[in-house]
């Protein structure tokens, strides 16, 4: 595995992989989510990049940057055997003085994520079509865990006309049912043990789905229940949206997206399932 920092340095490495190029974009504090999306890179392409950058125009005034978790010694001994080049670019190598130049995808960044963290989406959007333009991959991994930014990457990728292919991987979970994400290292034992109530929750929204419901209220009825069981968890938001649009939805007909974020204490916490 080879390692780069500068954009020079990528470009010269770049030239000299052979075959079809799969990127896997991550902010590192790398866990198995991660490397599912690298062992699927692995198995369908030539050449595994994998960028860890902690993207500083992603994140709110009042959000966790400066405390977000890093551990690159870790994240290279475990992408080491499933990867042929990391990029790890600084924030002057991906924000230089004088840059103004940004990515923003309209509709489908406006609700859920996109409502909460207001920039969110614009920071990723920006920071996800410089990655695929320094590494010109034929193929780009992201996770059903962040369900929204998957949408928005795709509707970018199709906007802009990237010559490539998303190809987003299932949730992978704790055997619990948390979905595994870096932040979850926030939560302390009591927190941790609270943190399995979006599971739960989604889990009952979709046992009632099963069971015929398809008014989408009830359906947001049926999560909030459970998220107001657990004294340790406030919702921030619980949605029942079209699958395509994600807006949200009165009766479900097609396929939808049950998504929250709910936080743990000071951990914000997303999860999401899909119906139909
Ligand atoms: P992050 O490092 O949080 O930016 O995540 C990098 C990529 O890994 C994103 O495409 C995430 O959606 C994906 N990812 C994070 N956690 C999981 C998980 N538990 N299962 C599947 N993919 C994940």
């Amino acid at each position: 595995m080879r390692s780069v920092k500068t954009l020079d340095e990528l470009q010269k490495l770049r030239l000299s992989l052979k075959g079809t190029v799969g990127l896997v974009p991550t902010m590192g504090f790398l866990h198995e989510g991660h490397l599912s999306l690298i062992r699927r890179a692995r198995e369908e392409c030539d050449q595994v990049v994998v960028s860890i950058f902690v993207n500083p125009t992603q994140f709110g005034k009042n959000e966790d940057l400066s405390k977000y978790p890093r551990d690159i010694d870790r994240d290279l001994k475990l992408i080491e055997p499933l990867t042929d080049l990391v990029w790890m670019p600084t924030a002057e190598v991906m924000y230089p003085k004088g840059y103004q130049t940004w990515v923003e995808v309209e509709a489908i960044t406006s609700p859920l994520e996109g409502a909460m963290r207001p920039g969110h989406f614009k920071g990723v959007t920006t920071v996800v079509a410089k990655l695929f333009n320094g590494v010109q991959p034929h193929k780009a991994y992201f996770g059903q865990k962040d369900a929204q930014q998957a949408a928005v990457i795709r509707q970018m990728v199709r906007d802009l006309n990237f010559p490539l292919e998303i190809v987003v991987c299932p949730i992978v979970r704790e055997p619990d049912g948390l979905a595994m994400s870096s932040r979850n290292v926030y939560l302390d034992l009591d927190q941790r043990k609270a943190a399995t109530v979006l599971f739960r929750s989604l889990n009952a929204a979709k046992e009632a789905y099963e069971n015929g419901e398809r008014n989408a209220e009830r359906i947001r009825g049926k999560m909030n229940e459970v998220l107001a069981g657990e004294p340790l968890a406030d919702a921030q938001y619980v949605s029942c949206a079209d699958y395509d649009t994600l807006e949200e939805l009165d009766v479900i007909k097609g396929k939808a997206l049950l998504s929250m974020a709910v936080f743990i204490g000071k951990t914000r916490l997303i999860d999401n399932f899909v119906l139909g």
